[in-house]
């Protein structure tokens, strides 16, 4: 029995969620939590009682589920990631409790409609895009499938920005998401820890015993705990979304005060708190960014302080550690954490290197998220060394440790033992952190078949000969409550008056609808549904942006962070060549087309925001020319998020996944949309790959070139000119947006960008403009048979049940972290 147990004292009567009770609840709230009358009360007060209300019904819960990992002895998962991008949470804690009817039918009584208040909730953005949205969905299924877990990030006072557009250019804004508070959080004051950065590493210790290390910190800052709940779909369980926040040591320096010095008493505090502010942009090259790197530090530093404590609550020692915890690092943003845990381990735990490095690999996993050498981190050296003196000791003797261990016990090259070093010595020395976490990990994953491959040889091609045992394949997945139920709630309702209920606890059974892609009553039903929700989107584009769509028009969607690999830019040129054989052929058959865009880009990342303002400018004249009107429309909205693509991605009819092959790693975007109904036009990257294996390569539209031939063309030499120069339609469209027919008040704008394409074309996307193409085209003929085309949307949505993250936490479950 553990210290938290106190077997005397009563539990409270869990709450019942009847709509009468529930109105009840709510105006008390709103009365004595919020203290406003209801007779006065806006839509933001309303919409904070409810949420307090629901979030009674989590609490009891929630205990429980903490209980139940004590009582147990289970073992608990920690997801490290340094981006959680959640989104609302209202409707998905309302709908996963089973509560929507009857919080419904409580706000309906009391005048209150509660799709209007769901709509004021901010988006937390807390990420930058699929890596950030994967900790969610994760998240979500850890809770679903009844796994002990907590996610550990940053509360960053603002996300990431909010995307603004100035005559087509992006501009960023601050995001507020707290302005009006968050009522789901809890502050934990009582979990704090201290995060200490640069300073001095001392020696102690005598002649007959091991020298032990202590380290001087020169600055200290506290991180404290705010907790969100996590509801598993049925409230199987509720797990903790522990996010920490920077506070100052010394909130004043008084003595400055006193003396005049009103600026400088808060030093202390402001620098504490600039960790926690910002989230950094991906795709920024992370070279000189020091906040950045003291922010890995910093959240990677409490999380384990915190996960040592609970342990230690629970066990006699730390033996037992690697039985009892498993830490996932998403991505190598939380890989500091390995030398934290060896420090605390060593230098607080008084372990030696042998038994700390043991307990400390096989804890850690690590998955992997992208190839691309510019997006893998380091830093250098006399940065890493300045910030953090003992972790630069520690990664040198794990560094000697594993390096002795490949040259006299493996035999590896001199080349080899170069490229396995945690240490880059070429050009300026660097901490590599993607070895790092590789090295300290008993497990590395990669996220869709193709990129695990791809891992194997190309980034960690060494390391994986060092250890073959260690690289996996997790292929990512998507939770269908929020990607199905709640977006797509018409779709969800038709399917279960269809198939029964099955499928909601278990999305493969969707396979049931299969036997029914042929059946024309239900394809009507199944159409319907699909108009509906484009209807829907057309209004949200009337309304922010005054462009009117035809919904009976093709939906073409390509929404998410904006760039080069992910080839906005070969959609954008596709768009500019129908726009000219339309106008050159107005006598033929055209298929009607919305192309749809949203995304962000990094603020420094000139050639993507340049892609942004060509999406804009492009859309301008194409969209006020009254020869291809009702035939092409091109859309850019504003400000992507998981709010906005709930709306976009139920009303898609096709999407656009259409990366350089071999670039992006999974992509979760693709399975969001197949789930819903839309035919995938895409190359084969990603997960791409096997989302053709599921539905059938009749049901997906696949062109270009594969990763290996994107290899060996880049390999050889790729000379893109003559590729142009023999397709009259890339050619004439490239000439066209460099010469300025889409942006006549600066006809140079854009000439860079196609110079790029002239010149080495990184990104094929002139290699593939004509496969592209004829894609596109083959698209309007399955359009052109509605029957035909319903029955390939029916069966991407019966074939796409695989792509649940449920089922991926199954396998990290079982195969990674033995837990659950
Ligand atoms: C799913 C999602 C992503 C990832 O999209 P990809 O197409 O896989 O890059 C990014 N941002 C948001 C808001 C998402 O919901």
């Amino acid at each position: 029995m553990n210290s938290l147990q106190k077997p005397d004292l009563p539990s409270p009567a869990p709450r019942v969620s009847d709509p009468e009770v529930l109105a009840g609840e709510i105006i008390e709230t709103l009365t004595y939590r919020i203290g406003k009358d209801a007779k006065v009360a806006k839509p933001h007060d309303w919409l904070t009682a409810t949420i307090l209300v629901v979030r009674d019904r989590i609490i009891d819960r929630w205990m429980q589920s903490t209980r139940k990992a004590y009582e147990t002895n289970a073992k608990r998962v920690y997801y490290l990631s340094l981006e959680f991008l959640i989104g609302r949470l209202m409707r998905d804690a309302v709908s996963n409790l089973g509560m929507m009817d009857d919080v419904r039918a409580a706000l309906g009584s009391l005048g209150v409609n509660l799709d209007v208040i769901a709509e004021l909730e901010p988006d937390a953005a807390l990420g930058n895009g699929g890596l950030g949205r994967l900790a969610a969905c994760f998240m979500e299924s850890m809770a679903s499938v009844d796994i002990p877990a907590y996610g550990y990030g940053i509360r960053y006072m603002h996300g990431l920005f909010r995307q603004q557009m100035s005559d087509g250019w992006q501009v960023e804004l601050p995001e507020t998401w707290l302005a009006h508070g968050n009522p789901w959080e809890f502050e934990r004051r009582e979990s704090s820890y201290e995060i200490g950065f640069g300073g001095s590493v001392e020696t102690v210790g005598s002649y007959d015993e091991p020298p032990r290390y202590v380290w001087k910190p020169a600055e200290r800052v506290i991180a404290m705990a705010y907790d969100t709940p996590v509801v598993g779909w049925r409230a199987q369980r509720v797990n903790t979304l522990r996010l920490w926040t920077a506070q100052p040591i010394d909130p004043i320096l008084l003595d400055a005060f006193n003396a005049g010095d009103h600026i400088g008493a808060l030093r202390e505090s402001n620098k504490a708190e600039a960790l926690a502010r910002v989230l950094y942009p991906a795709d920024a090259t992370p070279a000189g960014q020091e906040l950045r790197l003291r922010q890995e530090y910093f959240f990677s530093s409490a999380s384990l302080q915190d996960i040592l404590r609970r342990h230690l609550q629970q066990y006699p020692d730390f033996k037992s550690l690697p039985d009892k915890v498993s830490i996932q690092l998403n991505d190598t943003h939380p890989a500091v954490s390995v030398a934290e845990l060896m420090r605390l381990l060593m230098d607080v735990h008084h372990l030696d290197f042998v038994e700390a490095w043991d307990i400390t690999w096989r804890t850690f996993s690590y998955t992997n998220h992208t190839l691309l050498p510019e997006a893998l981190e380091s830093w250098p050296v006399p940065l890493f060394e300045r910030l953090l003196p003992r972790h630069m000791q520690i990664v040198y003797a794990i560094n000697a440790h594993i390096l002795v261990d490949a040259r006299k016990g493996k035999a590896m090259t001199d080349n080899e033992i170069r490229s396995i070093s945690l240490i880059d010595e070429n050009g300026e020395r660097r901490v590599r952190m993607g070895n790092l976490a590789f090295i300290g990990s008993h497990s590395v994953n990669g996220v869709s078949a193709l990129h695990t491959d791809l891992m194997k040889e190309t980034v960690f091609a060494d390391l994986h000969k060092l250890y073959p045992a260690r690289i996996n394949n997790k292929t990512n997945g998507i939770t269908p409550r929020r990607w199905l139920m709640q977006c797509n709630p018409g779709l969800t309702a038709l399917i279960r008056e269809a198939i029964g209920d099955a499928f909601l606890d278990d999305a493969e059974q969707l396979k049931a609808l299969d036997a029914m892609a042929e059946d024309s009553a239900f394809q009507q039903k199944f159409a319907a549904i699909k108009r509906k929700n484009k209807e829907a989107l057309a209004q949200l584009v009337g309304n922010r942006m005054g462009v009117r769509l035809d919904p009976s028009a093709m939906f073409d969607i390509q929404i998410k962070r904006i760039h080069e690999y992910k080839r906005q830019l070969l959609n954008i040129i596709e768009a500019v060549a129908l726009y000219d054989q339309i106008r050159s052929h107005p006598e033929l058959d055209w298929t009607p087309r919305v192309k749809l865009f949203a995304g962000k880009a990094a603020p420094s990342y000139h050639n993507a925001k340049l892609i942004i303002k060509l999406a804009n400018d492009v859309a301008r004249v194409i969209n006020n020319d009254p020869a291809v009107r009702g035939l092409l429309k091109v859309v850019f909205i504003p400000n992507y998020n998981v709010s906005l693509a709930e709306v976009m991605v139920p009303a898609a009819d096709l999407s656009e996944q259409i990366s350089t092959a071999g670039m992006e790693a999974s992509g979760t975007g693709n399975m969001k949309f197949a789930l819903n109904g839309a035919l995938t036009i895409g190359t084969l990257d990603g997960a791409n790959v096997e989302m053709r294996d599921w539905v059938g390569e009749d049901n997906i539209v696949i062109f270009g070139l594969t990763a290996d031939e994107v290899a060996r063309k880049r390999a050889e030499g790729h000379d893109p000119r003559p590729i142009i120069e023999a397709s009259r339609e890339l050619s004439q469209a490239l000439a066209a947006i460099a010469s300025g027919v889409f942006s006549p008040d600066d006809r140079n704008r854009f000439t860079s960008l196609v110079d790029g394409l002239y010149s080495h074309d990184w990104f094929m996307v002139a290699a593939d403009f004509d496969s592209y193409t004829k894609a596109q085209r083959e698209v309007d003929c399955l359009w052109a048979n509605p029957a035909g085309w319903n029955a390939k949307t029916i069966r991407n949505t019966a074939r796409m049940g695989w792509f649940s993250s449920d089922r991926t936490i199954r396998q990290y479950a079982k195969e990674i972290w033995r837990a659950g």
